[in-house]
């Protein structure tokens, strides 16, 4: 009998069958249910039409709402839609929401939080689910958002339901599942000084194509991954599901756990891995000293190229943000290129999460505590001329008008962000090149598309950042 990939093996457990095939329909037991801002209110609906006005969800601690995505704007729908989740919380007693307090469903721009710390809000939800420790190995986590595979890198199924699928789970704590076959991409090597994970999952996609893991699991793996911070990984998983992956995983190893043992508020969890004689329907290798910067182009994650060839293309702005693009470490790689120097074109900075800004001010270059006469991460982009926001998803999906960063003509755009589908940053004029941070940062500095290698001699230590 063939092995079973983690993936099986989790989705088996929560089945409660001891084997499970790929494309085999199953109910399973949901773990976490998380939605937000802008889905929440349309899963609530439902959720009281099908199940009654006075149902209860079906474990108060096991639901997750997390405001993320229309929060700094005047725009009072957007208002309205945390005025309903505030409404579905208190009314569900459920423990597990994180409130922006400064949203006061009253007209105009509402006060962002001034000290990150002091604050209910948190910022982008995949980057807070594992921050609040909602995320553990072997688990099952729906969110009602196509970016919640980012919590894959802990060794989870995790993956992105609609408001339908979600309601549904709310009333009952299961869903019903096709057991998507694997896809194995292999890295090999260390990560040189020039690349990040957003390089690899950039050739990932360009490779295979936005369509090339439809309904399939995407597993990361390799002597290169393990090298990765757990930060990169997310940017790994994130991005599964720009190629139509049905989830992204990766490897449990000790960094995993340190982190998971250090955030979650369950002490217990299951860790799979997949065994020898496991199948899959892809496999691909990569060594890591043959790869380029890349960036994808204009208008598909796909759309590959090298961030050398594009040394042409003159940009109108610069974005460092979103949860694949907006981490501390992330945010350590961009201030290593921008230190001492100033930006050529405007650059847009926005924090993934509320405990990252709050990094990016307690920290030094190098991902510790700064010492009394150390720059912050926040002063040295301020210093080099970026626009530091509130933590959110900001531009990243364009937004009302009013949006910290967004694009509104036909900006030529360079975004550490995961989509550059047409009007995906706002404006349906502009184009958006995908990069990493490094490729971003170098770029911001000399107002074209360029390659991180002519500022980048040596590592970026980024030390225990994002771990804690
Ligand atoms: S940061 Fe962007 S990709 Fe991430 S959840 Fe928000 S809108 Fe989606």
């Amino acid at each position: 009998m063939p092995g079973m990939t983690m993936t099986e093996k989790i989705i088996a457990r929560h089945a409660g069958r001891a084997q499970v095939r790929p494309g085999e329909n199953v109910w399973v037991d949901v773990d976490v249910l998380m939605t937000h801002d802008v889905c929440g209110p349309g899963t609530i609906g439902i959720f009281h039409e099908k199940f009654g006005r006075a149902a209860k969800v079906w474990d108060k601690k096991r639901v997750v709402i997390i405001p993320d995505h229309y929060i700094f704007t005047a725009d009072e729908k957007c208002h309205r839609n945390v005025q309903i989740l505030r409404d579905f919380v208190r009314a569900q007693g459920l423990e597990y929401y994180y409130d922006p307090e400064f949203v006061k469903n009253e007209p105009g721009m509402p006060n962002p939080y001034v000290d990150p710390t002091r604050t209910h809000y948190r910022g982008v939800c995949h980057k807070v689910l594992p921050e609040e420790g909602h995320v553990r190995p072997g688990e099952i986590l729906l969110g009602t958002d196509s970016h919640t595979c980012t919590a894959g890198a802990f060794g989870q199924f995790a993956t992105g339901v609609g408001n339908t699928d979600a309601a549904f789970t709310l009333g009952i704590g299961k869903t019903w599942l096709k057991v998507p076959p694997t896809m194995k991409f292999v890295f090999h090597g260390q990560i040189p000084p020039y690349l990040t994970a957003k390089d690899m999952i950039l050739a990932v996609i360009g490779e295979i194509g936005v369509a090339g893991a439809t309904y399939k699991t995407m597993y990361f793996t390799g002597d290169a991954i393990r090298s990765l911070t757990l930060e990169d990984r997310m940017t790994l998983t994130n991005m599964a599901i720009e190629a139509g992956g049905k989830n992204g995983v990766c490897d449990v190893d000790e960094k995993t756990l340190q982190y998971v043992r250090h955030r979650s508020r369950n002490r217990s969890w299951d860790v799979f891995e997949d065994d020898k004689n496991a199948e899959y329907c892809y496999q691909k290798q990569w060594d890591l000293a043959t790869l380029e910067p890349l960036v994808a182009k204009p208008h598909s994650p796909d759309n590959k190229d090298t961030a050398g060839n594009c040394r042409h293309v003159r940009i109108d702005q610069a974005y460092i943000g979103s949860c694949t693009g907006g981490k501390i470490t992330d945010m350590i790689f961009a201030a290593g290129i921008l230190k001492g120097c100033r930006v050529k074109v405007p650059t847009y900075v926005v924090p993934g999460s509320t405990e990252v800004h709050a990094d990016m001010r307690r920290m030094n270059l190098v991902g510790a505590a700064r010492g009394p006469n150390e720059k912050s991460i926040e002063e040295i982009l301020l210093e080099a001329g970026c626009h530091v926001g509130p933590s959110g998803c900001s531009a990243c999906l364009g937004g009302p008008p009013d949006t910290f960063g967004r694009l509104h003509s036909g900006e030529v755009c360079i975004s550490t962000t995961n989509r550059n589908f047409p009007g995906r940053m706002g404006s349906m004029a502009a184009a958006v090149y995908l990069a990493s941070p490094l490729t971003v940062a170098a770029s911001a500095l000399t107002g074209h598309i360029t390659d991180p290698r002519e500022f980048v001699f040596q590592p970026i230590p980024t030390g225990m950042a994002g771990v804690r």
